[in-house]
Parts: C-alpha cells; sequence; structure tokens
C-alpha cells in the first residue's frame, strides 16, 4: 500500500479518537479572559504528546503583566524529531471566548449530535488542535519515517492578542527563522479554504476637548461633544465611502471585508449618563475607533488621512482641541506568492476532498502576524476543520466529517513540507 494511504486509513481508524481528545479539550473551560484552566489544558496536551514520541517543552509568559500565579500563561510545545529535512510547526491556541448567553447546551459539555460536536472553542480551534494531534500521530502509526521534525505547539490569549502566546514563543526565539521552516495554524476557515493572511488593524482613542460653561448658557462655553459629532460626520460623509471604494487584492471573505473600514467600538462624553445631572457644556469627549486596513494601503497612510480628517473637523467648531491615542497596531500580513505551505496543503486538499482548495484572506486577524513579523516564519498559513461563522457563537459546533478531513489533509500536507529542502539553515 502507498504511504499516503496508509496514512488516511490510519486517520480513518483514528476517528472516534479523534472526536474524544476534542472533547476532553472542550471539557476544560479555558476561558480569556480571565485565562482560566491554562496551565491542566497544557499539561494534558504536553502528556499526551509525550506519550506518542514527542519532547516537550512547557514555556511560560513570565514577564508578562498577564501572567500571574492566579492565571498563569502557559504553553506547550512538542517536536518529534526524524531526518534532517524542514520543521513543520503546528499551532493551535487553546483559550476560548467567554460562552456568553443563549446556549441550549452546556458549553463545557463536550456534546456529540447529529455528526457535530458541541461547545464553546470547540470550532475555534480545539477541533483543530485534535486535527494537528492526530495528523501527526496517523504518520506514526502509518510506520512512515519522518523525514523532517513535526511540532505541535498549544499556545494561550489568541483572542486576547496573543502576546503570551505564540508572540512569546517568537519573542524568546522558540518560533524562528532557523529553526521553524513551516507553520500551519488549524484554525477554522472551513476544510477547503486555505488563509493566507489578513488586513491591518488600527485602533485609536480620540479624546476632543472643549471648555466647561453653564448648560443655560452653552454658548459661554466648548463643546467636546460637538468637536467629537463632527468627526463622526466627517468619517460617515467622507471617510466611509472613501474606504469602501478601495479594494484588497487579497481574497478578503466575506466581500465585504475586502475593502477598507472603520468601526466605532465606544463613545463617551460630558457627564455620566445615569447619574446625577448638573448644567454643564460638555469639555471632554472620548471614543475608540478600529480601522481595518489594506496592505495596499499602509499603516502610514491610514494614520495621515485621519489625521488630516480629524484636523479638518475640529476646525469647523472653533476652540475644540484633540488629542490621538494609538492603542494597537497590526500591519497586514500575507504568505509569500508560491509558499511550498499553500502548494502542500492545495494538494492535500484536492486529493482528500476532490475539490480544488479556495484561497482566502481572513477579516480579522490571528496569530499569523506573530510567526510572521516577530518570527521572521513567512510561511505561514491558517486551514483547520470548523466553520468560521461559528466561531464565537452560542452553540458553537464542528462537523466530525470536516474534522477527519481536515486532519487528513493536515497530515499530508505535513508530509509534503518535510520532503522538501529545509529553508535558510
Ligand atoms: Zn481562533
Amino acid at each position: 500500500m502507498h504511504t499516503i494511504d496508509r496514512v488516511l486509513d490510519e486517520v480513518d481508524r483514528a476517528a472516534d479518537e479523534i472526536v474524544d481528545y476534542t472533547i476532553d479539550l472542550v471539557r476544560m473551560p479555558t476561558v480569556n479572559p480571565p485565562g482560566d484552566a491554562y496551565e491542566p489544558c497544557a499539561r494534558f496536551i504536553g502528556n499526551d504528546l509525550a506519550a506518542r514520541g514527542f519532547d516537550v517543552e512547557y514555556i511560560v509568559a513570565r514577564g508578562r503583566a498577564e501572567h500571574s500565579p492566579k492565571y498563569p500563561r502557559v504553553n506547550v510545545v512538542g517536536a518529534r524529531r526524524g531526518g534532517p529535512g524542514p520543521v513543520v510547526h503546528l499551532n493551535g491556541h487553546f483559550d476560548v471566548v467567554p460562552p456568553g448567553d443563549r446556549w441550549t447546551l452546556d458549553p463545557f459539555g463536550g456534546i456529540v449530535r447529529d455528526g457535530k460536536i458541541y461547545g464553546r472553542g470547540v470550532c475555534d480551534m480545539k477541533a483543530g488542535i485534535a486535527a494537528a494531534v492526530f495528523a501527526a500521530e496517523a504518520i506514526r502509526r502509518a510506520g512512515v519515517e519522518l523525514p523532517g521534525t513535526v511540532e505541535i505547539s498549544g499556545t494561550v490569549d489568541e483572542e486576547s492578542g496573543g502576546f503570551a502566546g505564540v508572540a512569546w514563543l517568537a519573542e524568546t526565539g522558540r518560533v524562528a527563522r532557523g529553526r521553524t521552516d513551516y507553520v500551519i495554524i488549524p484554525e477554522p476557515l472551513n476544510v477547503d479554504r486555505i488563509c493566507i493572511g489578513h488586513r491591518g488593524v488600527y485602533w485609536f482613542e480620540l479624546t476632543t476637548r472643549g471648555r466647561i460653561g453653564h448648560g443655560s448658557m452653552p454658548f459661554l462655553g466648548v463643546s467636546a461633544i460637538d468637536g467629537m459629532g463632527h468627526v463622526l460626520d466627517a468619517i460617515r460623509t467622507e471617510l466611509k465611502p472613501r474606504l469602501a471604494a478601495r479594494t484588497t487584492a487579497m481574497p478578503v471573505v466575506p466581500d465585504g471585508a475586502r475593502h477598507a473600514t472603520i468601526n466605532i467600538n465606544g463613545i463617551d462624553g460630558g457627564q455620566p449618563v445615569g447619574g446625577i445631572q448638573t448644567p454643564c457644556v460638555a469639555d471632554r469627549c472620548r471614543a475608540v475607533f478600529d480601522r481595518r486596513f489594506l496592505i495596499e494601503e499602509g499603516f502610514e497612510t491610514t494614520k495621515r488621512e485621519l489625521v488630516e480628517l480629524i484636523d479638518r473637523a475640529i476646525a469647523d467648531v472653533g476652540g475644540v482641541t484633540y488629542e490621538m491615542r494609538d492603542l494597537m497596531i497590526v500591519d497586514p500580513t500575507k504568505t509569500p506568492d508560491g509558499s511550498p505551505v499553500v502548494g502542500a496543503l492545495d494538494s492535500a486538499i484536492l486529493r482528500v476532498l476532490g475539490t480544488p482548495a479556495r484561497l482566502i484572506a481572513s477579516p480579522g486577524t490571528y496569530d499569523q502576524k506573530h510567526f510572521a513579523r516577530i518570527g521572521g516564519v513567512p510561511h505561514c498559513v491558517a486551514y483547520g476543520p470548523g466553520d468560521i461563522e461559528q466561531a464565537h457563537q452560542p452553540d458553537e459546533w464542528c462537523r466530525i466529517d470536516d474534522l477527519v478531513n481536515a486532519t487528513k489533509v493536515i497530515a499530508l500536507a505535513t508530509l509534503d513540507l518535510m520532503s522538501h529542502a529545509p529553508l535558510q539553515r
């Protein structure tokens, strides 16, 4: 029997184990914030990997403010070393967002019904971790001599930026150019799609300042809320149409996210609404904005455009000043054209599903940026089981057949990548 068929057979044979492993992960409530049950979850993954022939290390983000004795930020990395071929790193975050309301099932029960596994984080992305583990396991059970090294990491805090997770692995050199050749992140981007990156993110806080005065004579004060109102007006009437007219060449999904966008996260100004009121002109107003920019725009142009717009809008209201504070800047990330990691997944998807893969880019950001920017590992994509629309939803689920198919795809792609020469050694 051909190697590929043996590996695919082993995945089929392991289907129940893959489901059980996923359920075990779902039953650990690794909710972020605050970062519950991280250490037991890391140990569970680590002990399991050790039993499957991996060398395992725990990498704790000591030195990050979010790491504390009560909520330790524990990451786990396992490596199974074979020949001198490339290092293929499979990374999954095991933190999940809070369940929220409207669940009809226990979010941490790990319930299986009608070919689906239910639970918070099953789709985003505990099924993905199971797919990575059993992709490597099927290769082992098929008796294949590894031409290279397969690594599997379980990391924390992706949902809150990944700074104590993948960014920490990259900063400490555990994943790095020269040490890590290819990365697959089994995020739930649908079983036939390969995700090659994401748009940029610019979060900023804008504060407008006026001058307090008596509310019965507002003309004697300067309203900071009026100032903010002018900015919001300019955003709505000038900026939004301009952004909607810009389209990226990156295959971002859904279609609406092919364009540049801006969202207002929140706003407050003047006296707290709901408190006791006094007649005062608001001397301060503050809002937080989420601007998603295209790789073609770049951060500098994005910020300059905003500053010019705000300058003009504020100038309309005499006496208002403003300040702008950067909260988060994430540059757009894109896997290089012709990357072997895309090619390997592409042929594996065709082999397993019988349909060609679709290349997409994500509307939001994920850990790929840390591999690429801090680690210097550009050959990174997201590919994994689950429907992206299920992420963060009540009654979140992942289809078992998608999970099994994604495991097959990752197994074949991993083998394929290991047969290439290592990069930049
Ligand atoms: Zn995720």
